[in-house]
């Protein structure tokens, strides 16, 4: 299996149209077609990690957290980022970083989080808005399957577990062409009525060009007559954060406890009262305070998130329970599932492929009790 072929898999569960706009995901380290046959996963890129991949000779690092997040202005022995960046250069392994795209993806940070609680009926918290489009186009027959299939497979018709949607009408166009013109049906300069199909697809706003293109490149017109509309409706399978409920309810105390032994927290900040009856439960892996009143909008009794500010607190009130395991401790939890998702994906395509990943505690901060 080479890099690529790791770029794609990861590309096809957390499109980079996913992540933040000015977030750096993807290849940060390496070369695309080098073969790669040992991976650690973790969750940033230390010392420590970079030590614990030589011994395991792993070719690639996966990492979450971005390691060239500010491009250096030199790569020297005379910083941590320099010493890192020319260690892994002399090894020859490999840098691949999925941020915010593993955020806003159905088993990404936020549902690995939210099944490490425990929780059931996993959703997204606040699922992503105005990236869906519809694409239309009119096609003579004979012509729908191959346009619609051209269509699908760039990208458009996908709904859910659902591919290749599409709806058609049948009705009549009108042309006519002019001295220039060299039309696949009729004469030039004469008023032609024809029989088409209106093929209608959705398509992820991201992929319109290469959807277009693909479709142009089939249709058999000269001018090909298409609208793209703009949809209002919520993305189904992409969002922020994730929400759930638990399987029997349980008192806030007894939560906090679960949420420290399983996230291995140190501590955990918390506002509410302990004898809270907590049930449903929102989440946001990593620094998710944003969405409290999405979490607030959901009815949840509890919301897991962290870096969370103080007046963030206050403004959760009696209202829910807001918990802060730490930032590192919310995340960790995604590296067995991208570890597991790289292991089938490799026994699918028959290519040798080992998988670790780091129990390094990579967070650096702690309490002092
Ligand atoms: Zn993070």
């Amino acid at each position: 299996m080479t890099i690529r072929d790791i770029e794609t898999f990861f590309e096809t569960w957390a499109p980079p149209w996913t992540a933040w706009e000015r977030d750096v995901i993807g290849l940060q380290v390496g070369d695309h077609e080098r073969r790669v046959r040992r991976v650690l996963v973790a969750l940033d890129v230390t010392q420590e990690v970079v030590k614990e991949a030589i011994a395991k000779k792993a070719d690639l690092i996966v990492s979450h957290h971005p390691l060239l997040f500010h491009p250096p202005s030199s790569i020297t022995t005379g910083d941590e980022l320099g010493r890192l960046l020319l260690t892994l250069a002399e090894k020859r392994m490999a840098v691949y970083s999925a941020h915010t795209n593993l955020d806003s993806v159905r088993g990404g940070v936020s549902f690995a989080l939210a099944e490490a609680l425990g929780l059931r009926g996993i959703e997204f918290l606040a699922p992503l808005k105005d990236t869906l489009v519809k694409i239309a186009v009119f096609v003579p027959s004979g012509h729908v399957d191959t346009i619609a299939g051209a269509m699908s497979k760039a990208g458009a018709g996908a709904i859910g577990k659902y591919d290749s949607c599409s709806f058609r009408t049948v009705g009549t166009g009108t042309f006519r062409g002019s001295e220039d013109s060299n039309p696949f049906l009729g004469q030039k300069g004469k008023l032609e009525s024809v029989e088409e199909t209106r093929v209608e697809m959705i398509a992820p706003r991201a992929n319109i060009s290469s959807i277009l293109t693909a479709m142009k490149a089939v249709h058999p017109y000269e001018e090909v007559a298409y609208d793209v509309y703009p949809l209002q409706n919520t993305d189904p399978e992409h969002g922020m954060g994730a929400v759930g409920t638990l399987a029997k309810s349980a008192t806030l105390r007894s939560f906090l406890k679960k949420i420290k032994a399983t996230l291995r927290a140190e501590a955990v900040r918390y506002s509410g009262r302990l004898n809270r009856q907590v049930q449903r439960v929102a989440v946001c892996g990593g620094s998710g305070s944003d969405l409290l009143r999405d979490a607030l909008a959901t009815h949840a009794d509890a919301f897991v998130t962290a870096d969370v500010k103080y007046h963030a607190f206050h403004e959760a009130g009696d209202r829910l329970a807001l918990i802060d395991p730490g930032h590192w401790e919310t995340e960790h939890v995604i590296l067995k599932p991208i570890a597991e998702r790289l292991k089938r994906h490799a026994r699918t395509t028959g290519e040798p492929l080992e998988v670790f990943t780091t129990n390094i505690r990579t967070n650096p901060t702690h309490f002092l009790s």
